[in-house]
């Protein structure tokens, strides 16, 4: 049984005061909603601050990113010691880190591995560009991105994993939920070649790329969908609520 989750990735927005008053404000409707597993990642400066407000509430922390040392010289990075302090997730391999910050599967394998050595919950996103779609190589990229990025990695039990087309995020161009569903069906697979099939009905796999409250039925009503990442709608109560909402009646 697979508890559907939806997780807020707030990116490089909000102030601590937008932070404080965005997760009052999210918090009373979350909390009314049962059966669905609620994260918000906002930026690393706001997490001490969110973690306090969302004491005793349903909703869990995570955070955008983490360094892989666990500590020492590297100037303005954060550890996953530090996180573990703060929060229960991390996303990692995020489109934004691969395409700005140069993150390869490679740095990516070395952060798993550091985020599961201090028990944080990861959330491992893959997805293919524009034009890796349209050239029919969507399956052999998101395949590739999730085998190099778990190689030599024992059955990662807190792992999350997320398909993200990258020509999907933050541009209002959603793939279609059956499209999402075949690639998810195909990570799966991937999955249980790596970790066994009973490994890999358990794992939960996220869609993400321009998730609302007008598409995620699209999404969540499909068999391999467990749930969705959310970038731009996660800054907004009545979407991010209603995303949540919406899951909840349907798985
Ligand atoms: C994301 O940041 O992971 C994301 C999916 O963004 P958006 O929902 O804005 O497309």
């Amino acid at each position: 049984m697979r508890v559907p989750l939806i997780v807020g990735n707030w990116k490089m927005h909000t102030t601590i005061g937008e932070a404080r008053q965005l997760v009052n404000e999210m918090r009373l409707g979350l909390d009314k909603i049962e059966g669905v597993e609620k994260v918000i990642c906002p930026p690393f400066v706001s997490l001490a601050v969110v973690k306090e407000l969302i004491k005793g509430s349903s909703i869990k922390l995570g955070a955008q990113n983490l360094y892989f040392a666990e500590k020492g010289a590297y100037t303005g990075e954060v550890s996953p010691l530090m996180l573990a302090d703060l929060c229960e997730f991390v996303i990692i391999g995020h489109s934004e880190r691969r395409q700005y910050f140069g993150e390869t599967d490679s740095i990516v394998n070395n952060k798993l591995r550091a985020a599961f050595k201090v028990g944080l919950k990861t959330i491992l996103c893959v997805g293919e560009r524009l034009e890796e779609n349209e050239a029919g190589k969507t399956k052999e990229v998101v395949t590739g991105q999730l085998k190099s990025s778990l190689a030599g990695l024992d059955y990662p039990q807190d792992l999350v994993l997320a398909y993200e087309p990258i020509w999907a995020i933050g541009t209002g161009r959603a793939a279609t939920g059956s499209k999402a569903n075949e690639t998810v069906s195909l990570i799966r697979q991937q999955f249980a070649e790596s970790y066994g099939k009973e490994n890999a009905r358990e794992v939960r796999i996220l869609y993400g790329g321009s998730v609302t409250t007008d598409n995620i039925v699209e999404f969540v009503e499909q068999s391999e969908i467990d749930g969705a990442l959310v970038g731009g709608a996660s800054l907004r109560t009545d979407q991010f609520v209603g995303i949540v909402k919406q899951t909840s009646e349907i798985k």
